[in-house]
């Protein structure tokens, strides 16, 4: 508190406060020291005074005492106490205690004497001893001694010895400690005098020093703001005047140090505005030219694919002209190229986006299962041509439905994929996915793929992500590239919020890896899985002579809680089998790669079919596309489910729930009855609009080839005229046309289309050569109704066509009669008639596979939307997409899925939409069923093409990995 109180005084109070504090304490000091001396002095002054009237009282009365004349005495004595400070006086003789006279004027004093106890009392006492005189000395007569005499005591002085006793006076010291007081009052009145006297001459000293450093203060608080100007004049001599001038100094220091660092500022300022402009212009240069950059990369590309268009629908055409032999490798050269070709095209301008930093990432629901083994599948067959084990494994951990952008993922596991298996020549190359980290939301994926190829020299790995870089010259020449594979992945791994990398040993193989984080959809997955099948503890062996095909079978069935087992040969797996049995716990299942030294797959089948005791084993082949056999070949030998390497997880699990639940494949489709083109869309009334005369070529051929009758505008105005007067049932629009483009000319349909009350909407299907994001929302604004990119897939036009259409369902024959929907379940019939099938197709068995293969792929996404959908309880969508999958399965006679999803449709339109869940649970079972009998299907079709093989058939959604 004390302590806080000092703190807020200023300077000068404290120093005035001490100051005049120790000054007090000194003089009070000394004051005090002269006080006690006085009073000292003034008593010993007072018994001096007593002794010498006591020794005058004995003198003037020695003579009575000798005589004790008691009467003279009290005289003499009375006489003494004319002076008023004598209290009492006494005279005793001899040793005698009783006084021999005595007079006093204060009682109390005298009695206080005689008690001894003077203490009390204002007092002071003097004494004097009348000694005896040396022998035969009596009194004299010398007068001077006997100033007291009297007549009488004269008579007698002769005769006369002297006396002895003594005499006391008791004088008042009233006076003087009434003096004494008086002295001490003076001086504390001098000491508090002088103190402030002292104070205020400090006060003035100090508060003249004070004025001048609270000067040199304020200057420096200006200074620290920056102002430089304000002076201290101080001409003093003192210290304080020393500093004010030292003080000063420095300011004109700092004062000319501002005004150069001013003129620096400014100069600085000057130089970078200058810059800045010049950095401006240069940036608003470099943007435009960057624009321009843009601009010229989509009109070349554009342009690029334009004439590709023209070559790759050209050979598709010759490809279905049915040419020999020779003609269809010259035409599947050209085609690959061309493609090539567009692949290239398709990375610079990926390239060209990334520098622009024109990239974005979509971000939509998707099966993550679906896109890793999408891609594996996709490059199986380069694979097998390289006789390379191509192996595929994603831990269970991974969540399968996830929203991102699934192409973006693809593009890199595709280059990553495509690189391993260019730069391997022998050994295996693995895919595997596991989960890095995760939250409540996001799942952070790890992607690796490994190969035993080349690998990398070290001092090469740094430099393989930047733009351009390859290992070397002669790599590339022997091999191909640009170089941007990898620039473009890193630039993709890391937008999705991950990082990519390589671990590569020189001759011995590399794995390069990369991580993604994506949105979890925990919801609609978990819907999805229920009632899958739980196959914890399930016996089952896997025989592969592959060690790495053995581990990734072992560690995804594993990941199933399989019970699983491996084998490197037929022999081992035989006496597994058989140890097993005979041990009691015998293997339910047991996958048999078909192509292993010494004893292959068919003859190890063979063996465990005929063996009693291990007959009951469920078998599933591994084969290659190389060793397929037919459907019923492999019926024969005993296996329940067939897969084509790389065995992707979900087709295992697939084939093992498949075979379990003992629904053997249905196989027997009819032979095929004749050979026709395409797809047919009879009737079909179509308007191309298209300004380059290739791709008008090209477009128009498929079209008439499909039946459809085509008319032809070659801009934007002649295709409004046409719209508007003809009737069409489709119209397709180039988007980029002189005069008029493909936007304008829609928008203007849909105008007059709002203009006219009986106006009925017209199919619109945009045909574009720009792959560029944001084209499928342009063609949509502008009115269009679908998007079909160039190069033409025929394919993917025909479907849309028939989409927007709904012309194959008109035309669609009568069912098979064993196909109805009152069908009765056993013996169930097969998911797609492939006999009408063909009839619907005019016996093109290409064009069936492609259809079959086209539709595998959408209906496994419609099936997944429409369980979300009625997972949201949104039935809007939930009927759009079951709509879709009655007309899709319509247009491929699959029945089964075509029955039920009427059913689903139905019972939407009812308002029925949560009864719906049963028919949806039947339906995936269907589509499943679909999926297993699909490649025998395409088997069946078309076991020559090369279109069949290439085919992906997408993994379902009911993985049991989804989380
Ligand atoms: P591109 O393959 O088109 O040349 P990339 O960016 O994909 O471009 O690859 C760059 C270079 O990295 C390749 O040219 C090759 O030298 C090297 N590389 C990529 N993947 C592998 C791999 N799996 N094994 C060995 N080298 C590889």
């Amino acid at each position: 508190m004390l302590r806080r109180w000092y703190s807020t005084l200023s300077l000068r109070a404290k120093a005035i406060g001490i100051t005049v504090a120790i000054t007090t304490i000194a003089l009070s000091v000394v004051a005090a020291t002269c006080v006690v001396q006085l009073r000292r002095q003034i008593s010993d002054e007072q018994r001096r005074a007593a002794d010498s009237m006591a020794m005058g009282f004995a003198r003037a009365s020695e003579l009575a005492m000798a005589v004790r004349d008691t009467q003279e005495l009290s005289r003499l004595a009375n006489s003494f106490l004319r002076d008023p400070n004598v209290l009492f006086i006494a005279a005793y003789s001899g040793a005698e205690t009783r006084p021999l006279a005595t007079a006093g004027r204060d009682r109390q004093a005298w009695e206080s004497f005689q008690n001894g106890r003077l203490d009390n009392v204002n007092c002071v006492v003097g004494e004097h001893r009348l000694e005896p005189a040396p022998e035969g000395n009596e009194f004299s007569d010398d007068a001077q001694f006997d100033p007291l005499s009297s007549p009488a005591a004269g008579s007698s002085r002769n005769a006369v010895s002297r006396p002895t006793g003594r005499v006391v006076v008791g004088l008042s010291n009233a006076a003087a400690l009434k003096a004494q007081r008086h002295q001490s009052f003076l001086t504390v009145m001098y000491t508090l005098f002088a103190a402030m006297a002292g104070g205020l001459v400090l006060s003035f000293a100090l508060g003249t020093w004070m004025r001048r450093l609270q000067h040199l203060s304020r200057a420096s608080t200006l200074i620290s703001q920056g102002d430089f100007t304000s002076g201290v004049i101080d001409r003093r001599d003192d210290e304080i005047g020393q500093l004010a001038r030292s003080f000063d100094s420095m300011r004109q220091a700092l004062l000319e140090r501002d005004r150069e660092v001013r003129n620096f500022t400014a100069t600085l300022q000057d130089q970078v505005k200058e810059r800045t402009g010049a950095l401006e212009s240069a940036l608003a240069t470099a943007e435009e030219a960057n624009r321009a950059k843009s601009l010229f990369l989509a009109n070349m590309s554009h342009e690029l694919r334009t004439p590709l268009n023209g070559v790759i629908g050209m050979v598709d055409l010759l490809l279905a002209a049915d040419p020999n032999a020779h003609q269809r490798r010259y035409c599947e050269v050209a085609k690959s190229s061309a493609r090539s070709l567009l692949e290239l095209i398709n990375d610079i301008l990926d390239f060209s986006k990334i520098e622009a930093g024109k990239l974005e990432l979509d971000a939509t629901d998707f099966d993550l299962y679906e896109v890793i083994e999408g891609v594996v599948q996709m490059l199986g067959e380069r694979a097998e041509q390289k006789k390379i084990e191509l192996a595929c494994g994603v831990a269970n951990d991974v969540p399968q439905r996830v929203n991102g952008d699934p192409t973006r993922l693809r593009q890199v596991i595709l280059n990553l994929l495509s690189n391993a298996l260019k730069f391997t020549e022998k050994g295996e190359v693995v895919v595997h996915a596991r989960l890095q980290s995760e939250t409540e939301t996001h799942a952070l994926v790890r992607i690796s793929v490994a190969d035993t190829g080349m690998g990398i020299p070290q001092n090469r790995v740094n430099r393989l992500f930047q733009s351009f870089s390859q290992v070397d010259a002669s790599t590339t020449r022997k091999f191909g590239g640009t170089g941007l594979g990898l620039a473009i992945s890193q630039r993709i791994a890391q937008m999705m919020g991950g990082e990519i990398g390589v671990e590569s040993q020189e001759g011995k193989g590399s794995t390069f890896w990369f991580t993604a984080k994506l949105t979890k959809h925990a919801r609609v997955a978990a819907a999805i899985r229920e009632g899958r099948l739980d196959m914890r503890g399930l016996r089952a062996l896997a025989v592969d002579d592959n060690h790495t095909n053995r581990e990734i079978l072992h560690a995804q069935l594993a990941s199933w809680a399989v019970d699983a087992d491996v084998a490197d040969s037929a022999a081992m797996a035989t006496d597994m089998l058989q140890a097993a049995a005979e041990a009691g716990r015998p293997y339910r299942v047991a996958i048999l790669d078909m192509h292993m030294p010494d004893v292959d797959g068919i003859e190890l089948a063979q063996r465990i079919k005929s063996n009693p005791i291990t007959r009951a084993t469920i078998l599933i082949s591994l084969s290659s596309i190389c060793d397929h056999m037919q459907p019923g070949a492999m019926h024969q030998l005993g296996f329940s489910a067939w897969l084509t390497k790389p065995a992707l997880p979900s087709q295992l699990y697939n084939a093992i729930v498949d075979s379990l639940a003992a629904q053997s494949p249905d196989v027997g489709v009819q032979a095929p009855a004749y050979f026709g083109k395409f797809i047919q869309l009879p009737g079909v009334k179509a308007l191309l609009a298209e300004d380059n005369e290739v791709n008008r070529l090209v477009a128009s051929e498929l079209l008439m080839l499909a039946g459809c009758e085509c008319a032809i505008a070659v801009n934007g105005r002649e295709a409004l005229d046409a719209a508007l007067k003809g009737q069409y049932d489709v119209i397709l629009m180039d988007c980029q046309m002189p005069e008029m483009d493909g936007f304008e000319a829609t928008r203007a349909i849909r105008d007059a289309e709002k203009r006219d009350p009986a106006g009925t909407h017209r199919n619109i299907i945009a045909l574009t050569a720009n792959a560029i994001k944001g084209d499928r929302e342009a063609c949509l604004a502008a009115g269009m109704d679908a998007y079909v990119t160039k190069p033409i897939d025929p394919g993917i036009l025909f479907q849309t066509i028939r989409q927007l259409t709904k012309a194959s369902a008109a035309a669609a024959p009568p069912l098979p009669a064993h196909a109805a929907p009152a069908a009765t379940p056993l013996p169930q019939p097969p998911p797609v008639d492939l006999a009408a099938l063909r009839r619907r197709c005019m016996g093109n068995e290409t064009i069936a596979a492609k259809a079959l293969a086209t539709f595998d792929v959408i209906v496994a996404a419609d099936v997944r939307s429409l369980a979300e959908s009625v997972y949201k309880g949104d039935s809007v969508s939930a009927a759009a997409s079951a709509h879709k999958i009655k007309g899709a399965a319509a247009n491929v006679s699959a029945e089964g899925l075509r029955r039920i999803a009427a059913e689903v449709e139905q019972l939407i339109q009812a308002d029925a939409l949560s009864k719906t869940q049963d028919c949806i649970d039947e339906l995936q079972r269907e589509l499943e069923r679909f999926h297993r009998h699909l490649w025998t299907a395409l088997g069946e079709l078309a076991p020559n093409t090369a279109a069949a093989p290439a085919l992906s058939v997408g993994p379902r959604s009911g993985h049991p990995g989804a989380k």
